[in-house]
């Protein structure tokens, strides 16, 4: 099969029918082999019966269905790992992104030998000052610390050649940091493709302010998952022997002192009296503090499953499911 269209949404039953028969339209001219698995993540409007009744006038088309709204990443994570196509394209359901791209984006898979190509919304259609100015400030900040090239990290309209979405986990609020944890799993061919963003023209945004937060905690949780979650000794280790040392330097200083000072009979206050004492105390219990959350994240790490479990009210995906 040469591609799988990734639709998440959520209340979107007015959109679907036009995204569906565009795609569609798309794929028959160009002849591409296909399925589109639509995500269902919790809509409590139509959506579910729109997509069956999809799944029942065309076969490519599939469904799954989440019994509650676990978010954007969720629904992706699941596209992902039903997918067979060998080019994975997502897109949103709200028609602001263009089925019209996806010959495009296939062929810079396919022949240009790209892991990812994320769409760039360079000219925008979303209300102004409330979107645009925080969008760009989170991808400086995505830039410079990912080292990442892409100007828009968020686009929902993206590629991938399968090993990659096959490799990948993405959860919470991970979506807007896929290219982040493609590189980290070793993926690092990413290129970007300038895409036509539409106005979005039924239902409302899922997505408000609070986003940004969100999205800068994300970055840190992604920073730390994929430098130490296999190793957080590592970490925590390092600053607690950092902590410790210290700490247990200046209370050899302190000591050494009185002794000297002792042995020479020169009155000297009581170590208790000095503010370094309580410093050095301090260093060592964090330090000791620090060394067994260490040890208590590697227990943890060993024991816990690697994959998110969703739980799935309903199905559609067809006899070749198992086909890889
Ligand atoms: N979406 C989803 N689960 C959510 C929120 C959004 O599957 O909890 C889908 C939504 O239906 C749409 C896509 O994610 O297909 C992008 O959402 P939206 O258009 O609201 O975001 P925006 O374009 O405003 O950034
Ligand atoms: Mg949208």
């Amino acid at each position: 099969m040469d591609i799988s269209v990734i639709v998440p949404l959520f209340n979107e039953d007015e959109s679907l029918p036009h995204l569906a028969e565009w795609i569609t339209r798309v794929m028959t001219e160009h002849k591409f082999s296909y399925e589109v698995i639509m995500v269902d993540d919790g809509s409590k409007d139509k959506s579910w019966e729109v997509i069956e009744n999809l799944s029942k006038e065309n076969p490519a088309y599939k469904g799954v269905k989440f019994r509650r709204n676990y978010g954007k990443s969720a629904a992706l994570n699941v596209g992902f790992t039903h997918a067979q196509g060998d080019v994975v394209i997502t897109m949103d359901a709200d028609l602001q992104d263009s089925p019209d791209e996806i010959p495009e984006l296939y062929r810079m898979i396919k022949e240009d030998g790209y892991d990812l190509v994320s769409g760039w919304k360079k000219k925008r259609y979303d209300s102004k000052l409330a979107k645009n100015l925080p969008s760009k400030l989170f991808n400086a900040t995505t830039r410079k610390m990912s080292g990442i090239k892409l100007h828009d990290f968020n686009c929902g309209l993206k590629a991938y050649r399968k090993d990659v979405v096959k490799s990948i986990e993405v959860y919470g609020e991970m979506h807007r940091y896929i290219p982040v944890i493609a590189k980290w799993a070793g993926f690092t061919k990413i290129g970007e493709k300038v895409v036509q963003h539409r106005k979005r023209e039924f239902g409302v945004t899922k997505f408000g302010l609070d986003r940004f937060i969100n999205g800068y905690l994300d970055l840190f949780s992604i920073m730390f998952i994929s430098k130490f979650s296999k190793k957080p000794m590592h970490f925590f280790g390092l600053i607690g022997s950092v902590f410790f040392l210290l700490g247990l330097i200046s209370v050899i200083v302190l000591g050494v002192q009185k002794l000297i000072a002792l042995s020479n009979q020169v009155p000297m206050r009581l170590i208790t009296d000095s503010p370094y004492f309580y410093l050095a105390l301090l260093c060592i219990v964090l330090g000791t503090l620090l060394f067994v959350t260490g040890f208590l994240a590697e227990l943890m790490g060993r024991n816990s499953p690697t994959r998110n479990t969703y739980l799935i009210e309903k199905e559609l995906l067809g006899d070749d499911k198992e086909e890889k």
